[in-house]
């Protein structure tokens, strides 16, 4: 990978310069953002920086094992520990996001904090909230790109197989355990440089994928069996839980992790939407198969982002209003969907 249009030499004097740095990643975060800001946290670490890091809000349960996690600073929960953070930092690293609204609450501390900030991220059109951009939306995923960007700085040597787990991790999970956004060269020759760390593919796996718990495995049977619903005319399947029965599942974050995917294992089907009923909105997961752009239609009808086959927003109404607002949206584009 080219990373020589970024000055990167200046992030290394950065890094030198200060003391105080911070890492941030978006609210609900993913394997791929947990891994990506542990990489960077740890090396730094290695260098004896003082560096925390924030996350908007809690982290799933699946992704608690990894090095330096259990330091991660959850906003929702300790606000005021984290304001502190973010007054006292000289330099932060926004990792995995393309929006300051992915901050959520902690938005507003961050945007006014005169730190340096450099962004490190893979989605498209990332607005300009940081000092130094480095956007490169060809890459899988931001710990690949962070992996990228440690080696050019020249911090290679503080690498180690903890550190390679973290990587190993956002790849994977941002590939769909290598199943898309994985078709470059680039990727392996990185995949096989970490495994010579001996990273150990099989716990972190095992950790990532089958962590849960006999009620979330029978909650996935009933989205599946009872909640499932497909429109054939515009290949898509939407599957809406509400609050009730979430919790008549003992559902905990985290628990529909890759529900939003299973439907895809249908013949045909271009578009799969999890719609989950929060306290004050629905969130809504979009997935697509091939050339239909659930970024777009994310930004578009709901204010929210994320790729092409990956999006995400919010709705501020009930869980069955936002299923007939998305069915009339998909309707609209009936042709881009056969
Ligand atoms: P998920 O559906 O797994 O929450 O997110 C899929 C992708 O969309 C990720 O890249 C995530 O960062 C992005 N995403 C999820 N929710 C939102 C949202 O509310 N706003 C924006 N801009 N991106 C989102
Ligand atoms: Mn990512």
């Amino acid at each position: 990978m080219d990373l020589s249009k970024y000055p990167i030499k200046s992030i290394r004097d950065k890094i030198e310069k200060v003391n105080n740095i911070l890492i941030t990643t978006h609210f609900n975060p993913d394997g791929d953002a947990i891994g990506a800001s542990l990489a960077l946290l740890n090396v730094l670490k290695a260098l004896n920086k003082n560096v925390s890091m924030i996350s908007p809000n809690e982290l799933p349960f699946f992704l608690t094992w990894m090095k330096s996690a259990t330091e991660i600073i959850n906003y929702e929960q300790q606000p005021h520990i984290a304001n502190e953070k973010i007054e006292n930092a000289e330099l932060i690293f926004y990792i995995d996001f393309n929006s300051i609204d992915r901050l959520a609450k902690a938005g507003d501390s961050f945007h006014v904090s005169s730190a340096y900030k450099i962004l490190i991220d893979h989605h498209p059109d990332p607005e300009e909230f940081a000092d130094l951009i480095i956007s490169e939306t060809k890459i899988g995923s931001a710990a690949e790109l962070v992996y990228e960007v440690i080696k050019e700085i020249g911090f290679e040597e503080f690498l180690n197989k903890d550190i390679a787990e973290c990587i190993f991790t956002g790849i994977m999970t941002d590939t769909g355990n290598f199943s898309f956004s994985c078709a470059y060269p680039g990727v392996w020759e990185n995949m096989s440089e970490l495994i010579k760390f001996e990273i150990d593919r099989d716990f972190v796996f095992s950790q990532v994928y089958d962590n849960y718990s006999e009620s979330r495995m029978r909650l996935m049977g009933y989205c599946l069996n009872d909640k499932m619903r497909i429109i054939p005319e515009i290949n898509s399947a939407i599957i809406s839980l509400s609050i009730n029965e979430m919790e008549n599942f003992e559902y905990k974050p985290g628990d529909s992790e890759g529900f939003v995917n299973l439907p895809f294992s249908i013949s045909g089907l271009k578009f799969s939407a999890l719609l989950l009923e929060k306290e004050d909105h629905i969130k809504l997961s979009l997935r697509s198969k091939g050339k239909f752009d659930v970024n777009k239609l994310a930004r578009k009808h709901f204010k929210g982002g994320g790729h092409m086959n990956a999006a995400g927003c919010e709705a501020s109404m009930s869980l069955i209003e936002a299923e007939s607002l998305l069915i009339e949206i998909l309707r609209e584009y009936m042709t881009e969907l056969q």
